[in-house]
């Protein structure tokens, strides 16, 4: 089997979400073909991710597909890949899930069979961004007072979920955003005391239901994670999720002095290289690899690997389409240091849930394993017909 020709696929846009997705179609000479995702759909990052998709496509024409290791090392040390970030390897992964959907359907297996098999037949799932609501269309327009946020978490716990997770940072109670500059700096008064009020409401609904996990979105740095950490731990959060710029590693070394939480981060950091140090130093509880920019599957399974020898639990970061949504699932399967699965509000919108042929959402919190062989999830026709299509062959 030779790869025959690759199709680069930009759908089409839902700008109250301010998210393009960006597939890859591998397809192969014996008429099976596999879908992939670049994953940094957020902010419209993965239209930067077509023109290296194309570089790429060149250079795995006629090649075997199921020798995809090999293909993911010849594009990973490919001369741009060295030293390269989210964009260069959002456009790897998106062909590395490709060829594992090729793989799967050519051996007629889901691909968690294909990477060992899997460690449970449920995916325990948390309902995440809540300060955005829950199942609320507009995403980013949010109005951020306490009413709102508590409606969101309550819904959530009234589904099922055991777990949510929220960035109190976001916004204050007003909906205006937190000052670029304080969040860097130092946090007001004001800020805090809005950070403990939203704790305490969103605590009268969980106690004893749900786990709290709490997103920073790399709005802090050490100084402002520490301020805002000594007013959550009272709350016993499971997580903080990136309470710094993952470049700052030293930021992270203060965290893990000053705090009394467990600490998570990796949606923005690349190949298990990058990863390495953190576990060296002991710095994280949770990796929160992106399999749609981290390397893809591949290396996505051998950042679980290496972490699993620190004792380090991994949870994917999953926030692009329905077709990542299925990518994690598998690998989520498959490893034993797995610990739960981030079902973002934008997985849960009308069009994420149309878009593409198969819905995977959690039932009481839990999502049931894909058995269709491959990945199990790929456009519909009318999201085709929607989409433009650049084909390299
Ligand atoms: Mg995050």
């Amino acid at each position: 089997m030779k790869i025959s020709s690759v199709d680069i696929l930009k759908l089409k846009e839902h700008p109250e979400h301010g998210q393009t997705p960006v597939l890859v179609r591998i397809n192969t000479d014996e008429g099976i073909y596999g879908y992939g995702e670049a994953g940094v759909s957020i902010g419209n990052y993965s239209l930067g991710s077509i023109e290296i998709l194309k570089s790429f496509s060149r250079m795995i024409l006629g090649r075997d597909p199921l020798q995809n290791d090999v293909i993911y090392e010849k594009l990973a040390h490919a001369f741009w890949s060295k030293g390269n970030g989210g964009v260069i390897y959002a456009a790897i992964s998106a062909i590395d899930a490709a060829l594992w959907d090729i793989k799967g359907k050519y051996f007629n297996k889901p691909v968690y069979e294909l990477l060992g098999g899997k460690h449970r037949d449920k995916i325990r799932a948390y309902a995440s961004q809540l300060q955005n609501g829950w199942k609320y269309e507009q995403f980013i327009g949010s109005p951020g007072d306490l009413e709102f946020l508590k409606h969101a978490v309550q819904s959530a716990v009234d589904e099922g979920y055991d777990c949510v997770k929220i960035d109190f940072l976001a916004k204050h109670l007003d909906g205006s955003r937190i000052d670029f500059y304080e969040g860097r700096n130092h946090l007001s008064l004001k800020t805090l005391r809005e950070v403990d009020q939203k704790l305490d409401a969103v605590k009268q609904i969980i106690d004893g239901k749900a786990e709290l996990i709490l997103e920073n979105h790399c709005i802090t740095t050490a100084h402002t994670a520490i301020q805002f950490a000594k007013v959550a731990e009272d709350y016993g959060p499971m997580l903080l999720e990136e309470p710094a710029d993952p470049q700052d590693i030293h930021d992270y070394e203060k965290l893990r002095e000053a705090i009394n939480i467990p600490l998570a981060t990796g949606e923005r950091i690349y190949t298990r290289r990058e990863f390495l140090p953190y576990l060296e130093k002991n710095l994280l509880d949770v990796l929160q690899p992106d399999l749609g920019n981290c390397g893809g599957i591949t290396e996505g399974r051998k950042i679980a690997d290496l972490a699993e020898l620190y004792g380090v639990s991994v949870q994917t970061h999953t926030c692009n389409t329905a077709l990542s949504v299925a990518i994690a699932l598998h690998l989520e399967a498959a490893i034993p240091n797995f610990i739960i699965h981030e079902h973002h509000t934008s997985n849960t919108f009308k069009h994420n849930r149309e878009d593409f042929v198969y819905d995977y959402q959690p039932v009481n919190g839990y999502f049931e394993l894909p058995t269709l062989p491959g990945l199990g999830n790929e456009p519909t026709e009318k999201t085709l017909a929607e989409s433009q299509v650049e084909t390299v062959q």
